[in-house]
């Protein structure tokens, strides 16, 4: 493949300097909505979250067995005490204790304010209503104090937490039910392109399926977004223009794919510079250069090239972390693997390249990658096998088998065997 950065009259913006370019123009959603608990996974806490009740909210017992007060231990000899009520969980014994008495007690069961000890069952034998305890009983043992996890009053979750699955639980336990959180950011994509057929029609001759609606649809499958699709919009610049101001008139961000770079068919920039801004256009990424970002009243704009493979890495790398800072979530940072490359890969400089790989571990955890296949950016089959980007730096010329390599997993991607 012919690649055209030596033609280009000024160097292009590295992946770095977009990145900083798009972050730098965007500020987080402010706006805030009322969710219930069971609605707010993957959301934004938009204000700090305290504790409504503690956690636990009373001693209860870590085991099945019996519970007593460690006044009652006899260190020099076996002692006995006497049943005198059960303590269930949900149904707490709600008598009087005395020296000398103990109760059967269940896990999570409320240990009266009397007692202080749990004994499980199989360390005692029970007969006649009566319990033998052996003489090296441990006091204080098998009790869940009242707030241990999370003391009443206190803070739970800071706000820009974007809530994780564990989350939910822990603010359930603490008695959490309405959240406030930070109101979705509104998206809408399109794809443009003459030749783009839909899926329920026969292919004619010139024509192909538009795969990057399914992809970007994918890609924006999180409860951060509310996304609108509008379909396919045709190579014309007067559709074009319209689409894009109307788009631009209630969402945050549009996003489309096609008609990016040079060709006599690719409006794209154009028609942003005409009713909007252009912030920059094209980057030194491979696949992906032809994209255009800027904004189009007070949305955003990324224009992404046509090609599939360029949509899907270019929005993991560009879109992604501007769509996560506009929905107001704390910047976390992607792990980064270095492996050792089983490939040799050609590269000539002048771009970052994101060759689709195949990660692989071995049994002492080392990691090894080797290339997924035919790289061209139209290649899809190799993006689905791929469990990771092989990210080259713009200087590198290529890398040879044994080489070290920097990998980024690729969506919840595992490793096989
Ligand atoms: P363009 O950037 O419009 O010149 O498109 C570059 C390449 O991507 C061309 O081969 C297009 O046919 C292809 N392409 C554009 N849009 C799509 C789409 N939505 N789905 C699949 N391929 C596309
Ligand atoms: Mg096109």
């Amino acid at each position: 493949m012919i690649d055209f950065c030596s033609q280009e009259t000024k160097p292009l913006l590295s992946v770095d300097e977009a990145i900083a370019k798009i972050q730098a123009s965007i500020t987080s959603v402010k706006e805030q909505e009322i969710v219930d608990l069971k609605n707010a996974l993957g959301r934004v806490l938009a204000e700090d979250v305290y504790a409504k009740v503690p956690s636990p909210p009373y001693k209860n017992s870590a085991m099945d067995g019996y519970a007593f007060c460690s006044q009652d231990i006899n260190s020099a000899q076996d002692f006995c005490l006497k049943i005198v009520g059960t303590s269930w969980a949900g149904r707490p014994y709600l008598g009087e204790m005395n020296s000398g008495e103990c109760l059967r007690i269940f896990t999570g069961a409320l240990v009266p304010k009397a007692l202080d000890s749990v004994v499980m069952q199989e360390q005692v034998t029970v007969s006649d209503n009566h319990v033998q305890f052996s003489l090296t009983t441990q006091p204080y043992q098998n009790i869940r104090q009242q707030g241990e996890d999370v003391a009443l009053g206190s803070l739970v979750l800071e706000a820009n937490k974007v809530l994780s699955v564990m989350d939910l639980a822990l603010l359930a336990s603490v008695g959490v039910n309405k959240i406030s959180v930070k109101r979705k950011v509104k998206v809408v994509i399109f794809s443009t392109g003459d030749e783009l057929q839909s899926l329920d029609q026969p292919l004619a001759c010139g024509q192909i399926y538009d795969s990057n609606r399914y992809a970007l649809q994918g890609l924006l499958s999180n409860p951060l977004y509310a996304v609108i699709d509008l379909g396919v919009v045709a190579d014309d610049p007067l559709l074009l223009e319209a689409s894009l101001i109307k788009a631009a008139q209630n969402s945050d961000v549009i996003v489309t794919t096609g008609g990016a770079s040079v060709g006599d068919a690719d409006y794209i920039k154009e028609i942003l510079a005409k009713c909007g801004q252009v912030n920059f256009w094209k980057i030194a990424i491979k696949p992906g250069k032809p994209l255009a970002f800027g904004k189009i009243g007070d949305c955003h704009f990324f224009g992404l090239p046509g090609n599939p493979v360029a949509v899907i890495v270019t929005f993991q790398y560009l879109v992604e972390p501007a769509l996560k800072k506009l929905a107001g979530g704390e910047a976390l940072k992607k792990l980064q693997i270095i492996a050792t490359s089983l490939s040799t890969l050609k590269k000539s400089k002048g771009r970052q390249e994101y060759l689709r790989g195949i990660l692989t571990q071995n049994s002492d955890g080392e990691f090894f990658v080797s290339s997924a296949g035919k790289q061209g950016s139209n290649i899809l089959k190799s993006m689905s096998q791929a469990n990771c980007y092989i990210v080259l730096p713009i200087e590198c010329q290529g890398v040879n088998e044994g080489d070290k390599v920097r990998v980024d997993l690729i969506l919840g991607a595992c490793i096989t065997d």
